[in-house]
């Protein structure tokens, strides 16, 4: 056995960093505070039901996460490419689907035919889908920032059609309101999607961590761990000093960048309100000021997420437009998503029941445009974590490779 190595945090870059530190020969001991490993990638089993901690999907266009993860093992299904909008009217909402044209060709001719746009926001889509895809990822991260509004505006994109089809899209993945993202990260999402599925682990997204855990083979576990950081070599584990190596800090605090939060709603229902496997988007959300950013049906991607004739239903609602509406509480949430689901798709939401109403206030972390742009100096050696990155899978994971790399 090698030196030892404690790593504190055991999310996925906590785990895939462990992974990797197994491969050079250290002898690993992680520690997590909760009862579990998986951090903000989590499940829970109820009523039958698979509710993952918010809404969330891998993307196999990621170049490591396709290397680390078997997504055949993982008995992963995907999404179909591109999004249906929904715009809600009084009588019947109006629904396009936007399949993705270069890989739905008919479909997603038919969308841009379906007046939900002129015909030139969706000719500016395919460029821009050539243009990100002609450009490498370490190229999209050295260009110079600016936020995705600004991006988007430059580009030649309408108002009405960043406020309808991009703020519900990617103000629910980003999970803000107003796309002040960095725009690097709206080009390196948008390329992932055109050039891979998002998809659903039969077990639930929890199977995600589980996978990496699983190939662990002598790392040292302590889950409810109580553990204190004296400096880069050592810690006080249960009140006792302990030297390591290296002390590898594999989670942000929640005082520091992590303040981006969501709200998740699952509801029941006796089936599927969609007719194809795409997310929903609300393209109301900024013209009418509504609360939901999108919806899923899981269940209709992967039946292990409900119990044989049920679907799940699962809403994404961004915390601080939840805020800026001053709605703040379970019950408001539950009821204003159901007020809107009732103009969206009628009585039959009335048959739904509630599952469960999360709200994840750490969910993804506030990256400046400056952090971008010290992604690849090395000023956090011994810490990991997307918020040494960016928030995303792929980013908890190649802060992990960049750390151990340097190690
Ligand atoms: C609702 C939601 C949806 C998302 N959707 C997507 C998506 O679709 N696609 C995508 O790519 N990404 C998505 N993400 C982001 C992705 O989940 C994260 O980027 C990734 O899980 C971060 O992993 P991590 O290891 O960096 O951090 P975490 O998962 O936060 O892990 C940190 C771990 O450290 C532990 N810890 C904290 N303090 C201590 C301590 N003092 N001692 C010991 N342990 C400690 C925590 O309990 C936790 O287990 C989503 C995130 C959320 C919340």
């Amino acid at each position: 056995m090698g030196e030892k190595v404690a790593v504190i945090g055991a999310g996925i870059s906590g785990l895939y960093c462990s992974y990797l530190l197994e491969g050079k020969g250290f002898e690993v001991e992680l520690f997590e505070k909760s009862a579990k490993i998986g951090g903000r990638m989590a499940s829970t089993e109820k009523s039958g039901f698979i509710l993952d901690q918010g809404f969330h999907v891998l993307q196999t266009g990621y170049p490591l996460a396709s290397t680390v993860f078997d997504y055949q093992a993982m008995n992963c299904r995907p999404f179909q490419p591109g999004a249906l909008v929904i715009e809600a009217r009084p009588r019947k909402s109006k629904i396009w689907c936007f399949a993705d044209p270069f890989r739905r060709p008919l479909t997603g001719m038919m969308g841009a035919i379906n007046l939900f746009t002129s015909p030139l926001n969706l000719l500016r889509v395919g460029l821009l889908r050539w243009h990100v895809m002609r450009t490498s990822d370490e190229d999209i991260f050295t260009q110079t920032g600016q936020t995705t509004l600004d991006f988007l505006i430059s580009r030649g994109f309408s108002k009405s059609f960043i406020d309808r089809f991009f703020s519900p899209l990617f103000g629910g993945i980003f999970l803000e309101s107003s796309l002040r993202t960095d725009a690097r990260m709206f080009k390196f999402v948008f390329k992932n999607m055109s050039r891979g599925d998002m998809v659903l682990p039969e077990q639930g997204i929890s199977a995600v961590p589980k996978f990496l855990f699983d190939k662990l083979e002598n790392t040292k576990l302590t889950l409810k761990a109580d553990v204190k950081i004296v400096n880069d070599n050592e810690l006080i584990v249960d009140n006792k000093h302990q030297k390591y190596f290296r002390v590898i800090k594999a989670y942000d605090e929640i005082a520091g960048k992590m303040t981006r939060s969501v709200w998740t709603v699952h509801f029941s229902a006796p089936k599927s309100p969609l007719k194809q496997k795409f997310i929903m988007l609300n393209s109301n959300i900024k013209t009418q000021n509504k609360l939901i950013s999108h919806i899923a049906v899981p269940s209709d991607i992967q039946p292990s997420y409900a119990p044989v004739d049920k679907s799940l239903i699962t809403v994404t609602i961004v915390g601080e437009h939840a805020d800026k509406k001053g709605i703040s509480s379970e019950g408001e949430i539950a009821r204003s998503a159901v007020e809107e689901l009732t103009e969206w798709f009628g009585e039959e939401v009335g048959g739904w029941n509630l599952l469960d109403v999360q709200h994840i206030t750490a969910a993804l972390p506030e990256l400046s445009s400056n952090d971008f742009d010290n992604i690849d100096v090395n000023k956090q050696f011994l810490e990991c974590g997307d918020h040494t990155y960016h928030g995303s899978v792929e980013g908890a994971l190649k802060s992990a490779a960049k750390l151990v790399k340097n190690l």
